[in-house]
This record gives C-alpha cells, structure tokens and sequence, in this order.
C-alpha cells in the first residue's frame, strides 16, 4: 500500500489522457453498498481512473444528472416571502384599520393614499431586505466550500458544491469532508464524525472494504460528509454527493451563512414592540378622552392614528438592515468576511485581541536561513523559493554531497515533507505548508532530487499539539522514520545524534551544546525547527508511541518568517484605540518575543504552555498587565485565556487556523479565522474571516466595525427626534384644542420616505478621524444613552414647537386649515434636513468634518427636498397628501425656524471640540 504519485504530487498532470469507462454500475440511487466492495469494484462502478479521476466533460455530464452537491435544508428565501413579511406587520394593519373607517367615511381619497402608501412602504422595505439577502448570499458563495479533487490527473482547488459521483478528492488534517467518499488510499486517517454519528472520538479510517450490513458508525472504508479529518492523509472517490449523502438522508446540517438576528436588531425589535404598545395606548387614550369631551368621531379617530404613526419609526429596522448589509461588502473591501451580521457589531467593540503569530503578524514565507550539525554551522544563502542557494561553513563553500550530517539532514526535511514547487512566467510558488515548502527549497538548493514517492507506509501528522510530524518510509534499507518538530519535542525523543557520518549516544554536552544553538536561533527571531530519524529494525508497531522514540537527532534549522511590513503600524493603531493585542502562539517563546518587540508589541516576558497550567486564574490574569507574550501555547491554553478574559468583562477577539482552534474560535465574541491557511474547521467555527490572513486586516475591519455601529447611532437618534417632535406636536395641540395639525398621511410621508432617505445616507457616514483614537465602547453600554435621549428630547421637542408655531401662526393670520397643516408637515421636513447635519458627528462640529465629506447625504438631501416641493406643488400628490402650495414667504419662515437647530448645537459642538483640542 503506497500513496500515489498524484497525491504526493499536487500539480502533475500524467501522460496521455486515458480512455475512461462510461460508469457502469448504478451510481448513488439506489445506496449500493460501496462500503462493502473493493477498491477496484468502486473504481469500475464509478467509471473513474484510479490516478487520473474522471474528465471535466463526465463531470459536467454528471452533475447534470446528478444535480448540484447541496443540501436543500435552509431553502434561500424567495422575494415573494420577503415581499409578504413586509405587510405582516402592526402598522400595517392600523393602518389598514384606518382606511376601513376613512372609506365607511365616504373618503375615498384618503383610502387611496393609505393603501399607495402601504404599498410603497412595503416596496421600500422588500427592496432593502433583498439587497441586504443578496448581500449575504454573496458572502454565502465566497465562503463556498471547498477541497482538492483530481481531475484529467490534475490536481484542482474545486468548488464542493460541483463535485459529482466518480470525483477522487484528497483528504488532510483539518479538511472537512465534501461528500460522501470510498476511501482509495489512507495512511493513518483518522475523521471526526461526531457531527454526524455522536462519536466524540475520531475514529480510524482504512481502505478494507466491511461486511454490507456493517452499521454506518462502523464503515471505516467510508467518510461522510459534513464530518472532517483530524489526522493522516488519503484519497477518497465520491459516492453520492448532495441529499444523496448520508447527511442528505437525515437532513440535519445546513452550512449556510447564520442569520440570526443581531442584538442591535433584537434591541430595535424590542424598541419598536415598546412603541408600538405605547402608540396603541395613547391612540386609546386620546379616543376616550376625546368622546367625553364630545369631539367628532372622525377628527378623533385621525389623531389617534396619526399619534400612533408618529410614535413608530417605522423606516428604522429597514434602515437598519441596509446600514449592516451594506457594512458586509465595505467589510469585504477590507479583506474582512463576516459570517454573521452581527460579528461587526462585536468587531467594533472588541476590547482585546488574541492572535497567532505566523502568517497573521508574519508573512508565512519562510526561508532557511541556518543550520546547527553537531559538526558545524552552516549559513544558508538565496532569496525566496528559487532553489538556488549556497551553503557556507564560516567563509568556506560545502558541498553538501560531500558533507553526510548535513546531507541526512536535509533528506529528512524533504521525506518528512508533503509540500511542492511550481514555476510559471513569475518564478517559482509554494504549494502546502511554509514550513515545509522552506525545507524542500534547501533541500533542492542542495541538489537533491525528489525521492521515488511511492513508500510511504505510515504517518503521524503535524498537530498544535503534537508539535511534530514522522513519517514512515518504506526503502531498500528498510523502514526509516523522519521526523520533525518543536526541538525541544525531538529532543526528548532522541537517544542519539549524526555526527560526522556516525552516530553516537547523545551525551548530557551534546544536549547542552544543542540548547545554547537554539536558544541563540530562537533569539534572532528565526522559527527552529528540530529534525530526525529512526531506522526501523524487527518488528515494531507502527504506532506514534513506538515509532517516535530513540531517533537520532540530525540537527536545527533556523527558518526566517519576516514580519508582515504593514503590522507595526496596525499594532500602533490598535494601541491607540486602547485594544489590547496578545499574542498567543505556538512558536518557542525567545522567537516569539523577538518578534512582539520587532513589531512594537509591550512583550517584557514570555510564558510558555506548561507555564500557564501551574497559574491559578487569578495570577493568569495578572500577567496579562504587564507585556506578556504566550509562547509553545496548545489550543487548550487560548480557550483558558478567553474564558478568563470574558469572564472580566473584555469583548475578546480570537484568531486561529488548525483543526483544534476551533472551540477557543467559538468561545471567544469574535472567532476569526484565516481565509488562506485556516482549516475548515476552524472557518466553520469562525465569525469572521481574515481573506487575507493579515493582522492589519483585522484591524481595520475593527475600525469599520466602529464606523458602523457609530452611525447606526447617529441615525436613530435622528429619527427618533423626528419621532418625539411630532409626537410632542400633536400631544400639545390636544392640549390646546385646536385642529387636526398633522394627518396620518403626511406623518407616514415624513417617517418613511424623507426621513429614511437620509438616515441611509447618515449610515454611509464616513468613519470620523478619531474613530481608532477613542477607548472601545463598554459592552454595558446602551444604544441611547443619557446624553442621546436628553438630545432627542431638546431636538425633538424644538421641532415639535416649530411645527405648532408655524401651525398657529398661519391659523391666526387667518389662512385656511389647509395651509397651515401644509407648513408644519413641510416644517418638520425642512427642520429634520437641517437637524441630520448635527449627527454627522455625535461630538465634531460639521465646521471641522467638513461640509461635503458625505456625497450621499448631500444626494439624499437634494431628493428629499425634491420630494417634499413635489408633495406641495404637485397636483396628485396635492391630492393625496392634502397639502396646498407654498409661497416664498412661507419658505423664508421655515427656513428662518430650521436654520438653529442646526446652528446651537453647532456652537456648542465647537466649543467642546475646541476645548478637547487644546486639552
Ligand atoms: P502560531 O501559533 O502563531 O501560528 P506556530 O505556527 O509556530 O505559531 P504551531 O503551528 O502550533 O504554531 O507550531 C508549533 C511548533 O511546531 C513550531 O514552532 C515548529 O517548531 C513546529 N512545527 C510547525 N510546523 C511544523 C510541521 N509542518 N512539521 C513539524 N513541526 C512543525
């Protein structure tokens, strides 16, 4: 039993095309029993090639038949749904009421304009919940799974939702399995299945085919979709993909993007309940209180609706969902991926961030730099994956032929090693584990060519746990084990050592000489890698605890991982806005420290793993005052370290990549994974997603995310004002007795569309330059806190006044009812217009934010002044807004009233700001 060529061989592309089989034998509808039959029954069944997988035409054909590999669990909702949910609502219905009793009224009029407005309120929130769907559906697609499968004998990253019966797709640590697969070749594979069988143990997969009734927890020649692998490696070939699948059958998991409601929609929702309620009340109130004094049904009736449509800010939950699914693509713009709406929400308030070190703060291009033999030091030159490189002892050049430590060492870091190299027009690229692809350039640098690949017989695989990796080869010598890892790991392991050609009992110097070479490594700040290897005599089991024991350690490699050149200033940034950033990494602690002071992080000491486990809570939680760098962490410790953190009261923000990442991802506010190195596991158990691995990403999606939540602050105390001004409107005038001021209508005109227009355009607010200057908000934190509500009580209660002022005064010069309704409607337009500019900023004054720096505030200005002219000067809208013309003297008087409420709190936001500028 041997890997094949194609597997150890990403990339190769085989001869000639071989004449493949139509397949034969039933595919997946009537479940055979693929568990049950051979290697080769499975292959001929399938009609696939052992070595080259099927062809991109049968592929085609096939998933034409076969239909698309999805489950249809969580159907994407249809824009007929979202158009009716629109209508299913409180409002609605009062209204609905309303124009019941306008039509037994005998107004006609007023029932059309009701129901059109009911109609473009529903149309308004069908268009914004559609594009925030499509929004997340596009999301859903870019986080379309997906895994390497062998085409025309080519190996492909291919989409898992077109993988089609006959696919050969190849399985590693961390891989979620896209279909259901016969297993073809495993090597120490061992799958997850708790997901789908219970089985909290991964359990060990081989290639024997099991009896037919064997049950499904126990077809080891089988792997399921929707499990994943933990260890080894192996090539399956898909049996039945889709609601074919077993998964398919019990119908249990949908991998789609969650949409649950976030805590700011369910707070809203609450808000809204709230109103609506007490909206319902008063409306009562006000009908009761109006019979006893013997006003006429008809005006009361019209109060209490229209007080009940003021109550409401019906544009706010739509208004809402748009900010958040247009915040998803300004995410994206930011290499940031959102698998929740909700994680910006916590992106923006995370008060801690823990993150690994390679890839996230390091580039994850490694190069060997230096090698420590016992019978020398070798420095490494060569730039980049070019395999062209010298290795020099001291001054002098080594053939490396001619020196057989080195030699042993650097086979070794090629056989223990499953990552290769291609070159196209712009040079050379990596292919798997930078890690390994470093070792494979300096073995190539050495001249070495690539072993005869087919002997590999057994493998443990690289784990965050493990911190090592063998692999068992099968040659004419024998059975040789290569091994790789943490030098610490190996050196335990190791009774001998390769020096000059000969190895020798490892003696107490020998450890201690190869200590001080790696703690000198560790100190540049190079990644150390230890190697060695194990002749394999008599019969020993292949199992980790036999085969990783007694080696022959061969020497270190000193591995160079630049810092990614833009983290220094993130870390800065992220300082500045009081974020605290951890580092917390697999990495030996005097590389890692080496590091965190490179790139500008407070790092006065390291704890390592074994260290963490003899703190108590309390003094873990100390540490964390003062620079600490976590250094040989394994997952378990990050998980610690976010429960104690959360437990304090922090957001906490948790990156991570491997297999068992994933509950410290989950546990943690913000779970993000890496987008180019993060397993599936950990991207499923993830909020977010770094596309580009980088730190600097991250934090600029945490800006992003302050940005938005800071403007879905702005636009609910704007419409609330709007809301509590006509509310006071109307409520005052009924203390005064006089005529209706405004109608429902006009209410619901300024609440759904002139409002909501700019408050979306508020949502587009630029990010204020402050915005990473400030301390992350309190978790405790209300959306309206006191300073909010006393402004929307002053604000709200100024444009209330105005509109009753306006109402009056044109009633007292004598002008019709009509009129005067006219100027307070057009009143509290022309006021709220000039309110939105005072939140731009909750805390700059526009004087310093700058007039023009929002272009869709000032676009959605233009239109809801528009609109508002052609609610007065049109004649139809005339009609069903019951509103009449205005001249310039009226403009002038509104005018007059608009221009201080915008101009007092201007002042006032002035003289704060010049005085926090000083101080
Ligand atoms: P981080 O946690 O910041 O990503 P890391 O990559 O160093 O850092 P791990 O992936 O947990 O963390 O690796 C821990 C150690 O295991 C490394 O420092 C290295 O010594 C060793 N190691 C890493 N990759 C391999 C590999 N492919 N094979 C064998 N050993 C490895």
């Amino acid at each position: 039993m041997g890997l094949s060529y194609a597997l150890r061989w990403p990339g190769w592309t085989g001869e000639e095309k071989p004449h493949l089989p139509e397949p034969t034998g039933p595919l997946t509808r009537e479940r055979p029993q693929w568990h049950a039959e051979t290697r080769e029954a499975v292959l001929q069944g399938l009609g696939t090639d052992p070595e080259k997988g099927i062809t991109w035409a049968q592929a085609r054909e096939r998933l034409r038949e076969y239909g698309p590999n999805e489950l249809k669990i969580q159907p994407r909702e249809t824009w007929y749904r979202i158009l009716a949910r629109q209508f299913a609502n409180t409002l609605i219905i009062i209204l609905l009421l309303a124009a019941l009793i306008s039509f037994a009224a005998g107004e006609v009029g007023d029932v059309l304009t009701i129901l059109a407005i009911v109609l473009l309120n529903g149309l308004l929130g069908f268009f914004q919940e559609w594009q925030a769907e499509n929004a997340l559906a596009a999301l859903a697609k870019m986080l379309a799974p997906t895994c390497k499968g062998i085409r025309e004998g080519q190996v492909k990253v291919l989409e898992a939702r077109l993988l089609v019966p006959g696919d050969l797709v190849l399985l590693e640590p961390g891989d979620r399995v896209p279909a259901d697969l016969r297993l073809l070749e495993a090597v120490n594979l061992e799958a997850d299945e708790s997901a789908l069988t219970g089985e909290s143990l991964p359990v060990p997969k081989s290639v024997a085919p099991v009896p037919p009734n064997t049950p499904l927890a126990d077809r080891s020649s089988m792997v399921w979709m929707g499990t994943h692998i933990t260890n080894g490696r192996g090539l399956g070939v898909v049996v039945a993909t889709g609601m074919a699948t077993e998964f398919g059958q019990i119908a249990q998991l949908a991998e789609t993007v969650q949409q649950e409601p976030t805590p700011l929609q369910r707070r809203l929702a609450l808000l809204a309940k709230q109103l609506g309620v007490l909206s319902l009340i008063t409306g009562i109130l006000v009908l009761l209180a109006g019979l006893l004094v013997g006003k006429p049904l008809k005006d009361l009736f019209l109060t209490g609706v229209a007080l009940a449509v003021a109550v409401v800010p019906e544009g706010l939950p739509a208004v809402v969902t748009l900010t958040l699914a247009l915040g998803v693509r300004a995410m994206v713009r930011r290499r940031v991926l959102l698998r929740k709406l909700q994680a910006a929400e916590a992106l923006g308030g995370v008060t801690t961030i823990c993150t690994d070190k390679t890839g996230t703060l390091t580039k994850n291009e490694m190069t060997v730099r230096r090698i420590w033999l016992a019978s020398g030091e070798v420095e490494v030159t060569g730039v980049g994956y070019e395999p062209s490189g010298h290795f020099l002892l001291g001054a002098q050049r080594l053939d490396p032929q001619e020196h057989p430590d080195l030699l042993a060492l650097l086979e070794t870091g090629l056989w223990c090693n499953h990552s290769s190299l291609y070159r196209d027009e712009t040079g050379w690229h990596p292919r798997g584990d930078p890690t390994e692809v470093a070792l494979l350039v300096a073995a190539l640098k050495a001249g070495l060519s690539l072993p005869e690949r087919k002997g590999i017989l057994s493998e443990f695989s690289f784990n965050a746990l493990r911190k090592r990796m063998t692999v068992v080869w099968e040659k004419a010598e024998g059975l040789v084990a290569h091994v790789k890892g943490a030098p610490e790991v190996i050196l335990d392991r190791c009774t001998r050592i390769l020096k000059n050609g000969k190895e020798w009992p490892l003696t107490p110097e020998d450890r201690r000489a190869i200590e001080a070479a790696y703690a000198r490594m560790a100190k540049t700040g190079l990644r150390t890698l230890a190697l060695a290897k194990r002749q394999l005599t008599g019969e020993i089991p292949l199992r980790e605890e036999t085969v990783e024991r007694d080696l022959v350690f061969l020497g270190l490699v000193g591995l160079l991982d630049p810092p990614r050149p833009e983290v220094p200033a993130a870390i800065r940034t992220a300082q500045e806005a009081g974020i605290r950033v951890l580092m917390i990494t697999g990495e030996a602690a005097p590389t890692a420290l080496a590091l965190a002071r490179q790139i500008g992080l407070r790092a006065e000491r390291a704890v390592t793993g074994p260290e963490i486990e003899e703190l108590e809570d309390e003094e873990l939680l100390g540490l964390l005052e003062g620079g600490v760098v976590f250094a040989r962490t394994t997952p378990e410790h990050k998980l610690r370290i976010v429960h104690l953190l959360k437990r304090r009261g922090e957001v906490v923000a948790m990156t991570g990549d491997g297999v068992n990442d994933a509950p410290a991802l989950r546990k943690a506010d913000v779970g993000i994974a890496m987008g180019l190195r993060g397993t599936d596991v950990a991207k499923s158990a993830s909020d977010v997603v770094l596309l580009d691995d980088n730190f600097a990403s991250l934090i600029r999606g945490v800006e992003e995310g302050r940005r938005q939540y800071d403007n879905i602050q702005k636009f609910i105390r704007y419409l609330l004002t709007s809301n509590i001004g006509e509310v006071i409107a109307i409520l005052l005038n009924l203390l005064l007795g006089g005529p209706l001021v405004f109608l429902p209508v006009q209410i619901l005109w300024i609440n759904l569309i002139t409002d909501s227009l700019t408050a979306v355009a508020l949502g587009m607010e630029p990010a204020e330059k402050d915005v990473m200057k400030r301390r992350p908000r309190k978790p405790s934190e209300p959306l309206l806190d006191r300073r909010g509500v006393l402004a929307v009580l002053l604000l709200g209660g100024y444009i209330g006044a105005s509109a009753l002022w306006l109402f009056y005064h044109t009633l007292q010069r004598g002008a019709p009812q009509a009129l005067a309704q006219t100027l307070a409607f057009t009143g509290i337009v022309i006021l709220e217009k000039f309110n939105v500019l005072n939140f731009r900023s909750l805390r700059m004054p526009l004087a310093a934010l700058g007039f023009f720096t929002n272009p869709w505030l000032l676009g959605a200005w233009v239109l809801s002044l528009g609109l508002q002219a052609c609610a007065v000067y049109v004649p139809f809208l005339q009609e069903a807004l019951h509103t009449v013309p205005l001249g310039w003297k009226e403009w002038g008087l509104m005018l007059l009233w608009a221009l201080p409420i915008f101009l007092i709190p201007e002042f006032i936001k002035w003289v704060g700001w010049q005085k926090t500028r000083r101080g």
